[in-house]
């Protein structure tokens, strides 16, 4: 197979990020033209924006560590002693699912976990919850909780969840097939399918280089 950027081999099994997700939702040919085909367009404001705002929470989080301990230890000491933590930046990966990916927030209670993505705004699209379902089944394939897990997003502008649902048996199928997909993508036997909504090629920083766009480019340009 050959080398695309951001694919991670652990013990001879392709995973790739999380995030993949999220993006291929947006338009699976935008994916397929920026990580397999590994063409370079410039990152948006917000892209960069975000990336910033995350640095900055992540900093103020390691003001406030009070003390370290493995994920294994939090879910046990957590259930013994009935005491909550909160990880942030998890690094996880599943070679059962060929994903891995960083968890912006792990909130472990005593009786369920809380796997959340921070992201501005407060509309949640699809592709999100899909990024942070993947997440959760990271998570778990990993560290096989004894409790409920739970998947959210919050918003940086104001700190508030503008999505919380359990994870489920139902979330778990939608993302499972989707996981397929992006690894028949990576394996070039799938076909990349291009978005027919015209306002995301309308926004889609692909869109001068994109021989699918559904937006024609001004006179001149
Ligand atoms: S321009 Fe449209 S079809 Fe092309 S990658 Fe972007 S969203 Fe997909």
């Amino acid at each position: 197979m050959k080398k695309i950027n951001g694919i991670l081999i652990v013990d001879g099994i392709s995973c790739f990020p999380v995030s993949w997700l999220s993006s291929r939702d947006f338009c699976e040919y935008q994916l397929y033209l920026e990580k397999i085909k590994n063409v370079r367009v410039e990152k948006t404001i917000e892209m960069v924006m975000g990336s910033e705002i995350h640095k900055k929470l992540e900093e103020e989080f390691l003001l406030k560590v009070t003390e370290k301990m493995s994920i294994w230890d939090s879910l046990e000491i957590s259930k013994k002693e009935y005491r909550s933590f909160l990880v942030r930046e998890l690094e996880v990966v599943s070679k059962r699912y060929g994903i891995y990916g960083k968890i912006d927030e792990v909130q472990i209670f005593p009786d369920k976990i809380l796997i959340i993505d921070d992201k501005p705004g407060k509309k949640v699209y699809n592709g999100v919850k899909k990024q942070v379902w993947g997440y959760a089944l990271c998570f778990i394939d990993q560290f096989n909780p004894d409790r409920d897990v739970f998947t959210a997003v919050r918003s940086t502008d104001d700190g508030e969840f503008s999505w919380k649902e359990k994870f489920d048996e139902n979330s778990a199928d939608l993302v499972l097939n989707d996981i397929l997909e992006i690894h028949d993508l990576i394996k070039e036997v799938r076909v990349p399918k291009s978005t027919l909504n015209l306002n995301k090629c309308g926004r889609c920083r692909f869109r001068e280089v994109c021989d699918r766009c559904l937006v024609k480019a001004p006179a001149g340009k």
